[in-house]
């Protein structure tokens, strides 16, 4: 594994950390009872195959674990407090002195949800709530969530930060961060309202070059002494998946030039491409990455045993801006799939929609291809179904017009263009 620098702390991170937001799930008609889906909660974490993967990623060098209250509907938290027991117990024995020697070696963070704070005690009510799912007694690296427009008043309100500076000083906090939804002007606010932050996570990869915090967030925070850690370097998976014709022509080109350079490996997958364009920026302290299966775990490693800042050349660069330019020109709907946006009141699925359409769009299939993906959504998940209380709006991250593309994706489906 390679390790970073974060910031101004004491604390050398492997480059890849391991994101719990998108853990291995039960298939929804799995035999043993444990059937996910009761028709609005989330599919349930499949325990045994994530905590697998913890101990995987472990081994192999990870140092930074990453959750928070709202993953998973509440239930990556417990299920880290469980997981950290169990890799423990399989690598130092069971009991405290195995969890303690863990606990040296990874870090653990998770997030305030400020969304959810209504009064001046729930910051110290959601903090042990947190502490008693995770089964610890203090968070080594602790943010508050999805910071953006607006947020100031609220923590200025609950007086947030005079809470957390206080369990920064009885050791129950080791470092305090945010991690940031907004655009770049609240990020240099946000920054720059305490200096209680050691830290701050952003959305960052190649197609987000100028998007929210982006490259000016990095380089702002950087200046003021932060570790930033990059979240979302897959954009939600989006590029991980096989990249359409335009896309697919110019990565064989760039590996073409990589084979000839002697570089290897030639070629690179797309995930490699993705995660060393991030990796390259010296300003990046690490990444998270949420994986779903081993595979992916396997392959995020593999490629964090490659990374530096640097190791890219301008002709590389020049491909991702390319590829860029690429997918914006194919992919309509900017959707992360963070879920941030649900539950909806009326049952829809709003990522999963957009992904049909997105993918009908990006892989040339058009309205017959999402017809037919469409039709193993349940009804009850359905465009359709909204509305457009403009609920799940406010929630999102990325600002998208909801509402309107739900329109447009039934217009889609109903007449086939
Ligand atoms: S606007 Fe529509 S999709 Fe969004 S939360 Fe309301 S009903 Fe659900
Ligand atoms: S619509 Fe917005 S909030 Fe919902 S999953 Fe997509 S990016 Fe996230």
């Amino acid at each position: 594994m390679r390790y970073r620098t974060f910031g101004k702390l004491d604390f050398a991170p492997s480059a890849l950390g391991f994101g719990a937001m998108r853990l291995p799930v039960l298939a929804k008609d799995s035999k043993d009872g444990k059937d996910g889906k009761d028709g609005s909660g989330p599919p349930r974490i499949d325990e045994q195959r994530a905590t697998d993967m913890l101990r995987r990623a472990v081994e192999a060098g990870v140092n930074y674990v990453d959750t928070a209250y709202v993953y998973h509907g509440g239930e990556s938290e417990p299920w880290l407090g469980r997981a950290l027991r169990q890799v423990a117990s399989d690598l130092y024995g069971p009991g405290s002195p195995g969890l303690a020697e863990l606990r040296r070696r990874v870090k653990v963070a998770t997030k305030l949800p400020v969304s959810k704070m209504e009064q001046r005690d729930d910051a110290e009510r959601l903090f042990s709530e947190q502490l008693e799912r995770l089964q610890l007694d203090s968070i080594d690296y602790y943010l508050l969530h999805g910071l953006g427009a607006g947020s100031l008043a609220k923590l200025r309100e609950f007086d947030v930060l005079g809470w957390a500076e206080r369990a920064l000083a009885d050791g129950r906090i080791g470092h305090l961060g945010f991690s940031f939804h907004d655009e770049y002007t609240v990020f240099e606010e946000l920054v720059d309202a305490t200096d209680l932050w050691e830290f701050c996570q952003v959305q960052y990869n190649y197609m987000d070059e100028d998007y929210q915090a982006g490259t000016r967030g990095l380089e702002y925070a950087v200046a003021k002494g932060l570790g930033v850690i990059v979240m979302e370097p897959l954009r939600g998976g989006q590029l991980a998946r096989r990249p359409p014709q335009a896309v697919a022509a110019l990565w064989a080109a760039a590996d073409v030039r990589r084979e000839a350079a002697g570089l290897a490996p030639a070629p690179l997958s797309p995930v490699d491409w993705a995660l060393q364009w991030v990796w390259n920026r010296p300003e990046v302290s690490f990444l998270l990455s949420g994986m779903s299966a081993m595979e992916q775990l396997d392959e995020n490693i593999a490629s964090a045993e490659r990374s530096a800042p640097g190791t890219l050349d301008d002709d590389e660069l020049e491909t991702c801006r390319r590829v860029r330019d690429a997918y914006l020109e194919l992919s309509p709907i900017p959707c992360t799939s963070c879920r941030y946006c649900l539950p909806c009141p009326s049952g829809v699925a709003i990522p999963e929609v957009f992904e049909i359409y997105n993918e009908a769009e990006i892989y040339s299939g058009g309205a017959a291809a999402a017809r037919f993906a469409y039709g193993w959504l349940a009804e009850s998940e359905r465009a359709e179904l909204c509305t457009q209380c403009g609920a799940c709006e406010e929630a999102c991250p990325q600002k998208i017009a909801i509402v309107d593309w739900l329109e447009k994706v039934q217009q889609f489906l109903a007449v086939g263009e």
